[in-house]
């Protein structure tokens, strides 16, 4: 039996916010707030279509995932402290078997970050499911796109190119849900810990969503600044390297997007207290350096390289 708009926010979407700056969660006309004194409201949003952002066979428990994740690596690519979740569903049938899972996937992930649900909507019609992320952080501490500086370090989080290698690995059908790389762009980590870590010691930070490449051309560009990345220097996970050829393995951690790892800059001067932020869990590349000369170069082994920048446009 088709659940109406009400039974189903009842059913899914109310659990106990858990937080006491949830003044008024789920159930009156607007969530009330409170935003520590001092710090400034961090705000993102990102929409998921299905069959552009996660294909229509996704386990729903992936796709509430990674509706939640993009968002809060958003916020951790600003060094904020994710704190409370819009979501906004439009959906072609109220079917608890596939909104169970979904609920189950957003609500495993935020509890992870102490993350609540405060509010949302509920309309009929293609599937899509948009997340408003909204944390917060001291406004002089935000990591932005727009300090880095020539001489700056740059870094690379983690082993980008495993999504979108596991992406391709999809489209291409036939492969295991528990395929390792399938499981990385499906159930990405946002880096909130490392987003926290880099407040007051990176210069500037985003996260790789559309590609390495693409997206450090953004940084530079928000900062008037250029950068070198020395080719060899890029981290190829064990996996990506069994699996395929180095050439194709330089392609996907280059123009592969969706690994929602963290790019960042740090003025060497700071570059010796990045040991102690670095895990084994997550380890940090340090991939090449900013420059004054605009525009994003690539070399190998000290050698200029051509590489066109093009990554992924879920517009085009
Ligand atoms: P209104 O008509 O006042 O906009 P709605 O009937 O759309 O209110 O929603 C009722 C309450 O349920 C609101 O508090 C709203 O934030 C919440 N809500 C609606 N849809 C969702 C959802 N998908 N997830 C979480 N909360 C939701
Ligand atoms: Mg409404």
């Amino acid at each position: 039996m088709p659940l109406g708009e009400f039974d189903l926010i009842e059913r899914f979407f109310s659990r106990a916010a858990g937080r006491p700056d949830v003044l008024l969660g789920v159930g009156d006309d607007a969530a009330l707030l409170a935003v520590p004194a001092g710090c400034a409201l961090v705000a993102a949003t990102d929409t998921l279509v299905e069959g552009r952002h996660f294909l229509p066979d996704a386990p729903p428990d992936s796709v509430g995932h990674q509706a939640l994740a993009v968002n809060l690596s958003d916020l951790a690519a600003m060094g904020a402290e994710p704190a409370w979740v819009l979501l906004s569903l439009s959906l072609p049938g109220a079917d608890p078997v596939w909104l169970e899972p979904f609920a189950a996937g957003l609500y495993a992930l935020a509890g992870r970050h102490g993350v609540a649900l405060v509010g949302g909507d509920t309309v009929h019609g293609p599937l899509v499911v948009t997340v408003t992320a909204l944390g917060f952080v001291e406004p002089e501490l935000a990591l932005r796109r727009d300090g880095a500086r020539p001489g700056d370090l740059l870094y690379v989080s983690g082993w980008p190119g495993e999504a979108a290698a596991g992406l391709e690995q999809l489209r291409a059908g036939a492969c295991p849900t528990d395929d390792p790389l399938v499981r990385r762009c499906r159930y990405a980590e946002p880096r909130v810990a490392l987003g926290r870590a880099l407040r007051g010691r990176a210069s500037a930070a985003m996260d790789v969503s559309d590609g390495l490449l693409g997206d450090l051309a953004k940084l530079c560009a928000s900062s008037g600044v250029g950068a070198v990345i020395d080719l060899e220097r890029l981290p190829v996970s064990g996996e990506l390297a069994r699996r395929h050829p180095a050439g194709e393995c330089e392609r996907l951690v280059l123009k592969g997007g969706d690994d929602y790892e963290l790019l960042f800059t740090l003025p060497q001067s700071a570059a010796a207290e990045l040991e102690s932020i670095a895990s084994t869990e997550l380890p940090l590349h340090c991939i090449g350096r900013i420059e004054a000369d605009r525009g994003v170069r690539c070399r190998r082994d000290g050698l200029p390289v051509s590489v066109a920048i093009a990554g992924y446009d879920h517009f085009a």
